[in-house]
């Protein structure tokens, strides 16, 4: 029973976009794929892996970046988690497969100075029990007062963060900031709530470069790249150079998760990645 606990993958429901552009309504999904049960877990993989929305039900598992020659090709068993600090990490996949993981992202958080890991922390902590659910209660009644408070809390706490980062060296400094992804995304969600297109452009830029960071490929990094790209147009103009700019990310992303495809494919996928998932 543990081996099928283990190594069955499931979801949800289908990559939204991709079963809308076949013209499949989405399922949840729970199956075991043999030869992709065989791939290990990283905190930062390189590859990306989804269902494919046909009868076949075949895995994809797609390079999200650049892999060396030699170098082990890996994918996330985590979902949201993913974003999370290191001991949140650790407590996920510890619960859910029974391992302590020990990729290059988790070897470097554990060599963080006590002062910076207990940050990390107490960030991902207060988005959870404060941020977030106040951030939602403000969306839900349209409390402006509320919404810029939250913002205003939560870009102080990033405020700490990116001190404390300035210590790191940068390499390290792009994962860290993924492990305070949900403190950036409130700041985001705060932002287009408020209809503030000119900040949500900053903060969908950062919660795009720590999505890309850590988990390139993923739902989430083509979500993100194609809300951005929307606000940059707005603000910037259709064909100025930051909405190019912006469209050009976006197009690295869905590359990234559904290989190369041509411009109208990729202006759909985009589109329906901005609009199916709330
Ligand atoms: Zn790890």
């Amino acid at each position: 029973m543990d081996v099928v606990r283990y190594n069955a993958y499931g979801d949800r429901h289908d990559d939204l976009a991709a079963a809308a552009l076949a013209g499949q309504q989405p399922v949840a999904l729970l199956g075991l794929w043999p030869q992709f049960s065989l791939l290990n877990h990283s905190c930062a993989p390189n590859a990306i892996n989804w269902v494919l929305p046909c009868a076949a039900r075949a895995m994809v598992v797609r390079a999200a970046r650049h892999i060396a020659p030699g170098e082990e090709l890996t994918i996330s068993y985590l979902g949201g988690p993913q974003l999370l600090p290191l001991d949140a990490r650790r407590e996920a996949l510890g619960s859910a497969f029974g391992f302590e993981c020990g990729c290059p992202r988790c070897r470097a958080e554990e060599e963080l100075s006590p002062g910076l890991a207990t940050l990390l922390q107490d960030t991902a902590s207060r988005v959870a029990q404060s941020f977030s659910p106040r951030l939602k209660r403000g969306m839900a009644s349209g409390d402006r007062q509320q919404l810029m408070e939250v913002r205003r809390q939560a870009a102080a706490m990033m405020t700490m963060v990116y001190q404390q980062l300035r210590r790191v060296q940068p390499s390290l400094r792009e994962q860290l900031l993924s492990s305070c992804y949900s403190c950036v995304e409130a700041i985001a969600d705060a932002d287009t709530a408020l209809g503030d297109d000119e900040a949500a452009a900053g903060s969908l830029g950062k919660c795009l470069k720590a999505a890309a960071a850590v988990t390139p490929g993923s739902d989430l990094h083509v979500i993100v790249a194609s809300k951005l790209e929307e606000v940059v147009g707005r603000l910037h103009g259709e064909g100025s150079l930051q909405q190019q700019q912006a469209w050009q990310a976006c197009v690295e992303a869905h590359v990234a998760r559904y290989g190369q495809l041509d411009q109208a494919r990729l202006r759909r996928l985009a589109e329906l990645n901005r609009t199916l998932y709330v």
